[in-house]
């Protein structure tokens, strides 16, 4: 009698070097000065934080750096209630897509500092930075964000 293989168990692990390229160098860099910098188009002027050193529009060099404010607007989240493999956060947590004032796109982060089933699209949040002592170039140096109320 056989019964299908729907799964198997291998030890695994991979060793592997992100090289961000230029743009996201640059601000990975200013991150860890505790600075959000974008960068703008420009012929459309469009704002992108983090930058990826072009505009995906227009297809043109983004050169001109925009440092943006620390807060912005939450525009889709998800609350994540399965646990994972190296999860960092207890759940449940939310990640939410955070439009960051000045910007015309959103990035992903963490929102905490309000119960999970308080948060909505359209709420205004500000970054909460770690100690001094613990930025460095990653957006981990930002510990989350939260409402601009709490
Ligand atoms: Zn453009």
């Amino acid at each position: 009698m056989s019964e299908d293989v729907t799964g198997i168990v291998v030890p695994i692990h991979l060793d592997y070097t992100y090289t961000p390229g230029v743009a996201a160098s640059r601000f990975l860099r200013h991150i860890a000065e505790g600075n959000y910098v974008g960068q703008r188009c420009p012929k459309c002027k469009k704002v992108y934080v983090p930058p990826r050193g072009s505009c995906p529009t227009c297809g043109v060099p983004t050169d001109e750096e925009v440092e943006l404010k620390q807060t912005g607007t939450i525009t889709a989240f998800c609350i994540v209630n399965i646990p994972f493999a190296g999860q960092a956060v207890e759940c449940p947590y939310v990640s939410a897509t955070i439009q960051l004032d000045g910007a015309d796109i959103g990035f992903y982060h963490l929102i905490q500092e309000i119960p999970y089933d308080q948060i909505h699209i359209g709420m205004r949040v500000e970054a909460v930075w770690k100690p001094r002592e613990e930025w460095g170039t990653t957006t981990e140096s930002i510990a989350h964000f939260k409402p601009t109320d709490a």
